[in-house]
């Protein structure tokens, strides 16, 4: 199994794989190592149903969407997160979960080319996990997160999305909550919609407004072009979500990418949901979101050792350019 360890000096968290690791060959791509095979998530392959978790049929024949435990889980399903303390050390047995969507049967698809049926479909089936995951409570959070494309991170050609079920809640997450709930006992209201509110005021970084949802590039943006999409109500769980909500989220992400693929070449990205933790569905202090970061640029000694990114497009000058298309 692998294990959680926290840093002592950061208390930062990170998952070492104490059974299936590495040698020093097998890092850094494996050049030469790749056997072409056929995609185990086409139409067809008997894999999907037989190890589903999940299936969004249209019709008898056709699915939409498959959610399957991941071959190579970060995390494993048995077991209990056991906490071990060690003189200075602590570790936590990784229990939980780790679990790959597969978006859409059509293997040359991206988020960009989706229908607004099959992307409707996705988001549904990030709903209906999130709730699944809800049960569980030796799971802490819930970490939805996309890989597409050369230099993202992606192993997988096939539309995908991945699922981390984690017995701790990430550091990045608890920082949000903190600065959250911090700004809410100031201000006695949430720093989200208060953002959200200041964005369509000013619209220099609004690059979309739809009923429900905005678009915007933010503020501080680490990385050109990155983007971050919220709902204007105030919500801290993607699970609230009504039909029309998803529909017009929906609608948003198409545009979104449509754009990003058009402006920026297709590149790669990632893109992660940011909700609340398990054990607390509803805060008037954290608003869930979606990030979105485009791979434009790579993260050098500056940005490891300072924590402070260099981007070399304004997040102004960004937002226009994805706005006027
Ligand atoms: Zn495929
Ligand atoms: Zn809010
Ligand atoms: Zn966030």
């Amino acid at each position: 199994m692998s294990e959680l360890r926290k840093d002592p000096t950061t208390r930062r968290w990170a998952i070492i794989a104490t059974d299936r690791w590495k040698r020093p060959g097998d890092l850094r791509g494996g050049a030469g190592k790749k056997v072409k095979r056929a995609c185990p998530f086409d139409p067809g392959s008997e894999e999907i149903k037989k190890a589903a978790v999940y299936l969004h049929w249209e019709h008898p024949e056709k699915w939409f969407v498959s959610v399957l435990p991941n071959k190579f889980p970060a995390l494993s399903y048995e077991g209990l997160p056991k906490m071990k303390v060690k003189g200075m050390y602590t570790t936590i047995d990784a229990v939980g979960g780790h679990e790959l969507f597969v978006d859409t049967p059509r293997h040359r698809a991206s988020v960009a080319t989706m229908s607004l049926g099959e992307l409707e479909a996705v988001l549904n089936a990030y709903r209906e996990r999130y709730k699944f995951w809800m049960q569980d409570d030796r799971v802490k959070y819930v970490l939805i997160f996309k890989n597409q494309g050369k230099g993202s991170g992606a192993s997988l050609v096939h539309p995908h999305t991945q699922l981390a079920a984690t017995p701790v809640v990430p550091p990045r997450v608890l920082e949000e909550l903190e600065k959250g709930e911090r700004y809410f006992k100031v201000n006695h209201e949430c720093i989200y919609c208060d953002m959200i509110k200041d964005e369509i005021n000013g619209k220099q970084r609004l690059v979309r407004e739809s009923r429900y949802f905005i678009a915007m590039c933010p503020f501080a943006s680490r990385f050109p072009f990155e983007l971050m999409i919220l709902p204007k109500r105030h919500s801290s769980n993607f699970i609230d979500m009504d039909f029309d909500e998803l529909k017009d989220l929906a609608q948003v992400i198409s545009w979104l990418f449509k754009r990003v693929k058009e402006v920026l070449s297709n590149p790669p990205f990632n893109s992660l949901i940011h909700v609340g933790p398990q054990y607390a569905p509803n805060l008037r202090f954290f608003h869930w979101h979606i990030e979105i970061i485009p791979r434009l640029t790579e993260v050098a000694g500056f940005e490891w050792g300072a924590g402070v990114y260099i981007n070399p497009t304004p997040p102004e000058a960004a937002a226009q350019i994805l706005k006027s298309g």
